[in-house]
């Protein structure tokens, strides 16, 4: 495959900044949160800030795991601060957020793989910001299953954990982590409480091929995950792995067709759809929101 493909037209970030996103954007500056949205210059920011929707990035920036697609350093995180999920609640509240995403670098280095911050985080805004969608994306936790119970009875609306690729690429996107154990982490949220809306996504254009893509979405579905997002992989730097292939927005098309007749209750597919795009239609709206 050719090593640098040029980027095309359908790769476009809409430049349009609306009221609410340039205050989000005020408030941000003022605090010790981290939003995905910034750190990795999510191409949605706009929209997302605009319909209030954000995502955290807790359990500070240094992550255990060297994903070939991942621009966060790798390296052994220090410490664990039991203040965080206040700080998240309050930042949630004043930004007066409808969708909150919470996720985290993988703590491998924790038993518990930072459950107990996810937990505190999910109580947190459902006392002090009630009426907030609260999604987490969460890591494997090295299949500590008695950690994820404790996420999934703090009940989240959404539990989202990726996939992010087709398995024979593992070794490269996701060299620690398990394709099997992921799907069973997922079918475990499910089966613990069915109320939880489960959630995983892939990136495409890493080298994968179609039939590749149509068995992930099976198993997915084999695990009963709810929610599919897939959106084209772009290299944050010359570090990463290459793109290999720049997916047409039709052929997102075909994949969301694809997906949808597999069972699943929404899919978002698109060139620029990251893992929490569009997450606050994928709950159930609650009344008072
Ligand atoms: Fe933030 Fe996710 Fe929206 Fe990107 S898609 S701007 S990371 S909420
Ligand atoms: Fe990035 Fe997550 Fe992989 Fe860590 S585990 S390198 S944060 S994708």
């Amino acid at each position: 495959a050719p090593s640098t493909l040029e980027i095309p037209p359908w790769i476009k970030v809409r430049l349009s900044q609306g009221r609410n996103y340039t205050e989000l954007k005020e408030l941000m500056r003022q605090e010790t949160l981290h939003t995905v949205c910034e750190e990795a210059r999510c191409p949605n920011i706009y929209e997302c800030w605009e319909s209030r929707t954000a995502t955290f990035l807790i359990l500070g920036d240094i992550c255990t795991r060297n994903c070939g697609f991942c621009a966060i350093t790798t390296g052994r995180p220090t410490g664990l601060d039991r203040e965080e999920p206040k700080r998240v609640a309050e930042t949630t509240k004043r930004m007066g957020l409808k969708h909150v995403v919470i996720t985290s670098v993988t703590r491998d280095d924790l038993a518990d793989g930072g459950a107990e911050i996810f937990v505190g985080c999910i109580e947190e805004i459902r006392a002090q910001v009630p009426g907030c969608g609260i999604e987490v994306l969460i890591p494997d936790l090295q299949g500590n299953w008695d950690a994820l119970s404790a996420i999934v009875k703090a009940r989240p609306d959404i539990l989202n954990h990726n996939t992010e690729s087709v398995p024979r690429l593992y070794p490269w996107v996701r060299p620690k982590a398990q394709y099997a154990r992921s799907l069973e982490l997922l079918r475990r949220v499910k089966e613990q409480d069915p109320r939880i809306v489960t959630k995983s996504g892939i990136m495409v254009g890493l080298g994968e091929t179609r039939e590749e893509i149509h068995q992930v979405l099976v198993d997915l579905r084999d695990h009963l995950v709810d929610v599919l997002t897939v959106g084209q992989y772009l290299r944050p730097d010359q570090k990463h792995l290459p793109v290999e292939k720049y997916y047409t927005p039709e052929e997102f098309a075909e994949l969301k067709a694809e997906a949808l007749a597999l069972g699943f209750s929404h899919v978002e597919s698109g060139p620029l759809v990251r893992s929490s795009y569009h997450a606050a239609s994928q709950v159930p709206v609650k009344a008072g929101m």
